[in-house]
């Protein structure tokens, strides 16, 4: 039997189906709240799209490239209550201009990074117009950019960090949903938040989050694929898993599924989700590229996020190894783009992709080794859910919640909305607890 695999008869204060970073964070922060956990991991590892691998001496992401959004933030601050070790980056963003390289030390210098005095202009308009009142303009950022601002360098602006932190065009994000984002950003950045990364990159994350649950007699157990979320009368108490070539029930008061909500509501085996359901397949989640380079010298000159509208399809890249060069190999640097895919045919899109890096460098052919290229769609996504779009972490079934990328709470991003969602849903299982 599988070390940490369950008996058939256990029971579990909480059962959480999925080992990303949403699964794992929930897990960790209960069981420190006195619950009785155990994860089920379909894979062989846990961390999902939020681990690396190590690929000569490089870690090679398995989507999130080592670098959190806020320092300010709730992924930052389970980090800190759980003793998980980060630095901030000196840069909070860098901009590549085709004849400009430009960056800020945080959100007051932003408009640094412009190239013009219109553009300047253009995004305090647009500051402006965040800042109030949320109403609704009913079309997508892009539109509002284009239709009420006009300005073709703070279209590029937008469109590099859209593509990058949210793979997103700027005509698939709403503007109320980008204006939500962008005043939270501001808000937080105010305060001098900036971004950073885990000492071990996202695997330091999940090394520590793992560490957690078993000093809290939390467990594990990968190599699990959960058949069924059992629902009983509109309350969720169980699931079916499938262990070692072994079906399985077992009993839970509280689900949380890091699966993403189609996974989730699949597993529901109940006609009256199959609505639901089909309205959540007709959508296609974000999808993106990611190159992997290993670098002889430092690239960037700095340790925050670069942003490139210099790019046809890379817009942004980081290097991490500026803070942790335990990364990659003693004297080596790992520089990781990302770029959208704007259409089917990856090799061509990669190959795009490596053309903008010659452009972006000159002296890239002497300097870079390509590693490895990853694509993220269909199950291994950019995200589960278009930003904006997410679906609340409760669901319409009684003690069965949701945590993911899916399930991002309005204005939160990247792994910090995972984050920021995993907190909420951990609070308000503790508080029904308490009633
Ligand atoms: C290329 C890329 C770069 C990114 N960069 C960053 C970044 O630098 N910073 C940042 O903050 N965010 C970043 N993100 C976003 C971040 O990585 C994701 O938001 C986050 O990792 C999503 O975690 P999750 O828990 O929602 O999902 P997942 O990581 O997908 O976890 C779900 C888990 O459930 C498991 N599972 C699925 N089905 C079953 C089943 N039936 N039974 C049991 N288990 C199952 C899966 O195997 C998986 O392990 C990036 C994303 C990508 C793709």
């Amino acid at each position: 039997m599988p070390i940490g695999m369950p008996n058939k008869l256990d029971s579990y204060d909480v059962i959480v189906a999925g080992a990303g970073i949403g699964g794992l964070l929930s897990a960790a922060m209960l069981s420190k709240n006195g619950f009785s956990v155990i994860v089920f991991e379909r894979l062989s590892f846990i961390g999902g799209r939020f681990t690396s691998f190590n690929f000569k001496g490089y870690e090679i992401p398995s989507g999130a490239v080592h670098m959190i959004p806020n320092s300010r933030g709730s992924f930052t601050k389970i980090m800190r209550e759980f003793g998980i070790d980060y630095k901030k980056t000196d840069v909070w963003v860098e901009y590549i201009w085709d004849d400009h390289r430009r960056s800020c030390r945080n959100a007051a210098g932003i408009f640094n990074t412009l190239k013009s005095t219109s553009a300047r202009l253009a995004l305090a308009k647009v500051i402006f117009e965040f800042m109030q009142p949320q109403k609704d303009l009913g079309i997508s950022f892009g539109e509002y950019l284009k239709s009420e601002i006009g300005n073709d360098d703070l279209y590029r602006f937008f469109e590099a960090f859209t593509n990058f932190s949210l793979s997103l065009s700027l005509e698939d994000i709403s503007s109320k949903a980008m204006f939500g984002i962008l005043r939270n950003i501001l808000l937080q950045g105010l305060l001098l938040d900036n971004r950073v990364v885990p000492i071990g990159g996202c695997k330091g994350v999940i090394k520590g989050l793992k560490e957690v649950i078993s000093a809290h007699n939390g467990k594990i157990v990968t190599n699990a694929d959960v058949r069924k979320i059992l629902v009983h009368k509109a309350r969720a108490d169980g699931v079916v898993v499938k262990v070692g070539g072994e079906c399985m029930e077992l009993t839970g008061r509280y689900i949380v599924s890091n699966l993403g909500p189609i996974k989730t509501y699949e597993k529901i085996d109940r006609g009256e989700y199959s609505g639901v359901l089909s309205e959540l397949r007709w959508k296609k989640p974000p999808a993106g590229i990611t190159i992997s380079i290993a670098a002889s010298k430092d690239m960037l000159g700095h340790s925050g996020i670069t942003l490139t509208p210099i790019g046809e399809r890379v817009c942004g890249m980081v290097q991490p190894t500026a803070i942790d060069p335990s990364l990659a190999p003693e004297g080596k640097h790992l520089l990781l783009t990302h770029q959208i895919l704007k259409n089917q045919n990856i090799k061509n899109e990669i190959e795009l992709g490596i053309a903008d890096l010659h452009k972006i460098f000159p002296d890239f052919d002497e300097q870079c080794e390509i590693l490895c290229t990853h694509s993220f769609h269909s199950d291994w996504p950019a995200n589960y859910i278009t930003q904006g779009e997410d679906l609340p972490n409760r669901t319409p079934i009684e003690n069965l919640f949701m945590v993911g990328d899916g399930n991002k709470p309005p204005a939160h991003i990247m792994a910090e909305g995972v984050a920021h969602g995993a907190k909420q849903v951990v609070d308000a299982i503790c508080a029904s607890q308490h009633k």
